[in-house]
């Protein structure tokens, strides 16, 4: 099939979060398969930074043809495994320091940002694509713009139209804009209306984009169910429910070439579930890099994150005296809200038993998902998560509150499934600190019974987390949109 998804961001070129993993996970996966596949990113100053030199332009775009007051040229790279991706290069826009913002907060143009990107991929499209899949709000306008106009410069796709599937990585980001901008989506005002981009008097990016789309669908099944509830639907509960399809949840994968403990290229040793004893030299070498005495022997508990609400920084503000009565070390890792910036270096300064840093370190990551006894994730809501599967590939028991994709992907240590030896992590059910720090008590009991450790640990490097379970899924999810519209 040809195949093309336009993103705002992909591993190796540009990261901020899950969604760069997904998306340079799951193209290549679908080119290795067969698939003609092409990925849109935005040319950012990162992908230079990283070593990328984009080709010659193959396309220049201005006015005339994106349909707004700006330009841009496509230029190429080779992807792995045949994709090809194509870098939206409009240096007025995306040659900056950050993706989306800066530490004052959004980039106030945004919303031209990404409408000029997405109209830009679709006038770079060659031939129509069977399929158009689009990533989060920064993408939202694809689908919009097949079924409202598509830029003039579109002129490949004047055909029959592909279908259009939307993604939806975490409906907390809906790519919300005042009115007044509403010039900078190029879009007729026909379509500023309730029950198309209108919503609460404002523009509303993703809510159109899921209207629009063919097929919406997020990344785990849990979190399927969840965001047609007012608890986690962000105010879109109702044009959730009112989508003439459900909502289909794919679990995400994780990249099993770089999240590998037996060759991992950011860390000085290896390991695999027969012989850990890397894995205890990572330990050392971890506690060390964060300052934190290595005797007496005590379970060690890592956090990777951005440092925002949803992943359970509250909980962890609420515990803060604690840290230093448990018999346990604890690092984090994590960049985001100066509020928690100041509460991770805080608990570190607190107790000789804590360290922090506040950056954004892939090293540090790989280093602490391998040497950590055990991996925090009681996010507050979690649509799928890939630090939990992360930790369970590296022989570190996650501990998650019972949400979204950590629901899917942890399976909850009880007497039974440990003997089963079933169980992959400590899953604790309400999100509050009691329960959370009662998780971390039970971590502790697990650490002091070495057999029932051993199982868990077993249980969670065993288990398959990667991407061909969820690239069949997506195959599948092509297939049976291609067949309806043969049809
Ligand atoms: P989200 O996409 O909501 O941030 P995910 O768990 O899906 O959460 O993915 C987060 C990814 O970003 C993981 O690969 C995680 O290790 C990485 N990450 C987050 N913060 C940092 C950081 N400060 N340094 C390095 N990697 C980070």
């Amino acid at each position: 099939m040809r195949i093309v998804h336009i993103c705002s961001e992909a591993v190796p070129w540009a990261k901020t979060g899950g969604l760069a993993d997904v998306a340079g996970a799951l193209t290549p996966y679908l080119a290795r398969n067969g698939h003609q596949v092409t990925l849109f990113l935005p040319l950012y100053r990162s992908v230079g930074d990283a070593g990328f030199e984009p080709g010659a332009p193959l396309l220049e775009l201005g006015p005339a043809e994106l349909g707004l007051p700006a330009s841009a040229a496509i230029r190429p790279l080779e992807g792995p495994s045949g994709l090809q991706v194509r870098l939206v290069d409009a240096p007025a826009l995306f040659d900056r320091d950050g993706l989306y913002g800066d530490s004052t907060g959004d980039y106030p143009d945004n919303l031209l940002r990404f409408a000029v990107f997405c109209r830009a991929a679709l006038c770079a499209l060659e031939q129509p694509p069977e399929i158009l899949h689009c990533h989060d709000w920064q993408t939202a306008l694809v689908p919009v713009l097949l079924r409202a106009g598509l830029p003039p410069g579109a002129g490949a796709l004047s055909g029959e139209l592909p279908a259009s599937v939307m993604t939806i990585h975490n409906l907390a980001y809906q790519g919300r804009f005042p009115a007044e901008a509403w010039a900078d989506t190029g879009l007729p005002e026909n379509w500023f209306r309730a029950d198309r981009l209108e919503y609460y008097g404002g523009i509303n990016l993703l809510k159109g984009g899921m209207i629009a789309a063919d097929r919406v669908t997020t990344v785990s099944p849990t979190y399927a169910r969840e965001i047609a509830t007012s608890e986690f639907g962000f105010g879109l509960e109702g044009v959730i429910g009112a989508l003439p399809r459900p909502v289909t949840g794919i679990l995400n994968g994780i990249d099993t070439d770089t999240w590998n403990p037996a060759a991992d290229s950011f860390l000085d040793d290896s390991y695999d579930v027969s012989d850990r004893t890397g894995k205890a030299r990572l330990k050392q070498e971890l506690l060390a890099e964060f300052g934190l005495e290595a005797e007496p022997d005590l379970p060690l508990f890592g956090f990777v994150s951005r440092l925002v609400d949803q992943k359970g920084l509250p909980l962890f503000e609420a515990l803060a005296d604690r840290f230093a009565t448990w018999p346990a070390r604890f690092v984090f890792l994590g960049s985001g809200e100066p509020r928690y910036e100041n509460l991770i270096e805080k608990l570190a300064s607190d107790s000789p038993t804590v360290g922090s840093r506040v950056t954004f370190s892939e090293r540090l990551a790989h280093l602490i998902e391998a040497g950590s006894d055990f991996f925090m994730m009681p996010s507050a809501f979690e649509p799928c998560g890939l630090n939990q599967m992360i930790s369970q590939r590296y022989g570190t028991i996650p501990i998650v509150h019972r949400v979204g994709g950590l629901a899917d992907s942890v399976i909850a240590a009880t007497p039974e499934s440990i003997a089963e030896g079933r169980a992959t992590g400590i899953v604790f059910p309400r999100y509050d600190p009691e329960a959370f720090g009662a998780a971390i008590d039970s971590a502790l009991a697990l650490y002091d019974t070495p057999a029932d450790m051993e199982s868990v640990i077993r249980a969670g490097m065993v288990t398959d987390f990667s991407w061909d379970a969820s690239g069949r899924a997506y195959e599948q999810l092509y297939r049976a949109i291609e067949t309806e519209s043969n049809r």
